[in-house]
């Protein structure tokens, strides 16, 4: 008899494991959750913004609590001014943009916007005051229409025509084959990095937001597309308050003020010029950029020194 029940047994030790498991998995999952769950402060107020000027106090913040990234970084941009941030990779200038959208909460200082603090306030009020132009953008598997259209609901298409136009890739849309009906993303056209930029930046003014962060593309793009892009991105930062995280410093010399990140922390800050006249770290990479762009004009890689 007992032989008979050998297979039973074993088979309940497999479900008895495979429960075991998911119940492992599901207490995982819940571990992860409240350690990244961003939540709404109860009875938070929506975020009310009239100039959209940023400021970072003393903000600390580490992805793992083990490993502080931030370590006490404050900056302020006032309404409609452009600050951008520097430094080598690895530095945290994109976390800066993350915090910023609140993807993440802080282990001190605060993050404020026009006064309010980011957390005090609906996350969906925060971000509906943020666009973000991000390095690399998913598309969506629907029409390119629809990617531009997401930027605002309910947008009619002489309205995401407009967008198209002021982001330089209307006249690229009405050349595919079904125009703003054509299929775009993984299982549609690919479309190259400049091209979803300029899909991104459509998406963006669309939205209108008080608040820009521009994270610029690491990878390489010719350079008249690249020349396109700044001067799209140059206008529609003129009357907002944006942030680039800038790894080619052409791209900077315009900031109203200019963030060198090194390691977590603020190494240096000016303008592009009292910056060259400094002699630190940001001269060292303007210096270095210059000479890779002397030396091959035509050639991608100059991005690579951030
Ligand atoms: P780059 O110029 O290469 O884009 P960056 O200055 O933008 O770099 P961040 O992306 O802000 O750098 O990253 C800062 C640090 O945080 C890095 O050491 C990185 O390994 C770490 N980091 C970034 N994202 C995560 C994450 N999701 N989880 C854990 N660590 C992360």
């Amino acid at each position: 008899l007992s032989q008979l029940f050998r297979p039973l047994d074993l088979l309940g030790m497999v479900y008895r494991t495979i429960r075991q498991g998911l119940i492992d998995m599901e207490a995982m999952y819940k571990l992860i959750d409240t350690e990244t769950e961003v939540a709404d402060a109860p009875g938070a107020p929506a975020l009310q913004v009239a100039g959209g000027a940023v400021r970072f106090n003393a903000v600390r913040f580490g992805y793992d609590p083990e490993r502080e990234i931030l370590h006490g970084v404050s900056f302020a941009v006032p309404a409609g001014k452009t600050l951008a941030i520097v430094g080598p990779s690895g530095a945290g200038k994109s976390t800066i943009a993350r915090i910023l959208f609140r993807f993440y909460d802080i282990q001190g200082g605060t993050v404020s916007i026009d006064g309010h603090d980011i957390s005090a306030v609906t996350q969906q009020s925060l971000r509906a005051a943020i666009g973000i132009v991000p390095q690399d953008m998913v598309l969506f598997n629907d029409t390119v229409g629809y990617n531009i259209g997401y930027g605002r609901e309910g947008a009619r298409q002489d309205e995401i025509e407009a967008a198209a136009k002021a982001a330089s890739i209307h006249d690229f849309i009405m050349s595919l084959p079904q125009g703003y009906d054509t299929r775009v993303g993984e299982r549609g056209l690919k479309l190259s990095g400049g091209e979803k930029q300029r899909v991104a930046i459509a998406r963006t003014l669309l939205k209108d937001p008080p608040v820009l962060v521009l994270d610029e593309a690491t990878s390489a793009l010719d350079s008249r597309t690249e020349t396109e892009i700044q001067t799209v991105l140059r206008d529609i930062s003129r009357k907002r308050t944006t942030l680039v995280v800038a790894h080619r410093l052409s791209t900077v010399v315009d900031a109203d003020e200019i963030i060198v990140l090194d390691a977590g922390r603020i190494v240096e800050r000016g303008r592009h010029a009292d910056l060259v006249r400094a002699d630190g770290l940001y001269a060292t990479m303007w210096a270095r950029q210059a000479t890779e762009r002397d030396d091959m004009p035509e050639e991608p890689g100059i991005e690579d020194m951030f």
